[in-house]
């Protein structure tokens, strides 16, 4: 914890942690190091993470890196955090984000973006997003291991940036409770680590029932490390053809064929599938994503928490919303809200929220077929390139930060768990990441086929 806070005050340029908490980390460090001496020590003792701040932590800024929650101290902790202490974790502070998690890039934060610690030729590279800051706080060493939350990629795609382990577990599997909300269907919690191993500790240790999330699966959590046997012999895993993406640069190929045979080696068959709608994931997503943010972020209105603003004489209610909520959100915020609030609009409902569904239900039933049809694991790029430059992006075009998600929002439109893990480096020695997807609920198994992939 010691040398963890040193490298965050060193790491400044990284731009990884908005808020630091070393009087609160070292307590817990303390109360560690005396369960480890009494031979106590549950499966986190002692563990320096970093916490997204999409999560409320008690007493501490719980911003969602957006202005309209700020000076917010939730009263409460969020399941996962709850968790995470009972386990004997330190938090470190509260780390960037995208604002309310809606990006690519951690350009969108009120704090201004996170740094990729990873460098080309003085370039500065985003970290991706949204948890963006997880990314960068754990491949630039400022701690073991971080909090990530992931509505369409935003643990994936960091992880893959970063060189760094992200896994977006079964919709349910952890608690959203105390997690401010993006689009609910969508949105779970996991961990982003070093290694596939620190994974299933850290995901064993957040998951699990909790009758505050009604969308939380009554399920036992198994022993996620014990699964990691690196035997995938005779496992199938489904190369889906839908993947392979028109003008998809060179280098992403053969990192995919590298990592088939990496399985291959390994044992496992490789076979070709096909998921048909996969073309339809990124306009159904990013039609039900705003359409739940419009409705999540309603509560945002000057009335019940963070800012409001100055009011002119004669101002009524409708003008305290509208000036709240017009400084309050960034621009990507505001164009999610007026995007949702457009499709769930009474006239255009079924024309988009609805198609929407139907498409999500179809993109869902190609993934059961392929599993149905005895596919173990199905491999796929985590991005269609290694990170880019801060500010390259433009903002004039958002369909083009969009198409970032384009391998990862088929995963959270299904409920599925996914993990992104580092395999190779692109020609200017950029980390580069593959996606492998699971069954349901069997995040051990999925893990034990990234822990070959590492
Ligand atoms: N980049 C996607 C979006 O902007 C995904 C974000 C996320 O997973 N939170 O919506």
């Amino acid at each position: 914890t010691m040398a963890c806070l040193t490298a965050i005050d060193a790491g400044d340029a990284l731009g990884a942690f908005v808020h630091k908490t070393p009087e609160i980390a070292l307590d817990q460090a303390r109360a560690a190091e005396a369960r480890i001496k009494a031979g106590d020590a549950p499966s986190m003792c002692g563990i320096p993470l970093g916490i997204k701040d999409l999560f409320a932590t008690r007493g501490v800024p719980s911003q969602a890196a957006s202005n309209i929650l700020r000076g917010f101290r939730p009263e409460y902790e969020s399941t996962v955090t709850t968790k995470l202490f009972e386990a004997g974790a330190v938090m470190l502070g509260k780390l960037n984000m995208d604002e309310f998690a809606m990006g690519s890039s951690n350009e969108t934060s009120c704090y201004g973006h996170a740094v990729n610690p990873w460098k080309v030729d003085g370039r500065k590279l985003t970290p991706g997003g949204s948890s963006g800051g997880s990314a960068a706080a754990v491949a630039g060493d400022l701690c073991l291991a971080a909090t990530g939350t992931d509505t369409g990629g935003s643990i994936r795609q960091p992880a893959a940036f970063t060189g760094i382990v992200g896994i977006k577990p079964t919709y349910g599997r952890v608690s959203r409770w105390g997690i401010v909300a993006f689009a609910s269907s969508l949105d779970q919690a996991g961990p982003m680590t070093k290694t596939v191993r620190d994974a299933a500790i850290f995901l064993q240790a957040m998951a699990g029932h909790d009758p505050k999330d009604s969308t939380s699966a009554d399920l036992a959590v198994p022993d996620f490390e014990a699964a990691l046997t690196g035997d995938i012999r005779g496992k199938k895993i489904g190369l889906p053809r839908e993947y392979r993406m028109e003008g998809m640069p060179a280098e992403i190929e053969k990192l995919w064929a590298d990592g088939a045979a990496m399985l291959r080696d390994a044992g496992a068959e490789i076979v070709d599938i096909s998921l048909p709608h996969t073309k339809y994931a990124l306009p159904a997503y990013y039609v039900i994503a705003p359409g739940e943010a419009s409705s999540n972020l309603a509560r945002y209105d000057g009335v019940r928490y963070g800012h409001r603003a100055k009011l002119a004489a004669g101002d009524g209610i409708t003008e305290m919303y509208e000036k709240t909520r017009a400084e309050g959100f960034g621009k990507e915020v505001q164009r999610r809200v007026m995007i949702g609030t457009y499709v769930l609009s009474a006239g255009f409902y079924d024309a988009y929220y609805n198609r929407a569904r139907k498409v999500r239900a179809l993109i869902k039933r190609d993934f059961e077929q392929a599993f149905a049809a005895g596919v173990d694991a199905i491999l796929t790029p985590a991005t269609p390139s290694a990170a880019f430059g801060l500010g390259e992006m433009s903002s004039a075009d958002p369909i083009e930060m969009y198409l970032n998600d384009v391998f990862t929002v088929t995963v959270n439109l299904a409920g599925l768990p996914g993990v992104a893990v580092p395999v190779g480096l692109d020609k200017q020695g950029l980390p580069l990441g593959l996606q492998l997807i699971g069954r349901p609920w069997e995040e051990g198994d999925l893990l034990n086929h990234a822990y070959v992939l590492e």
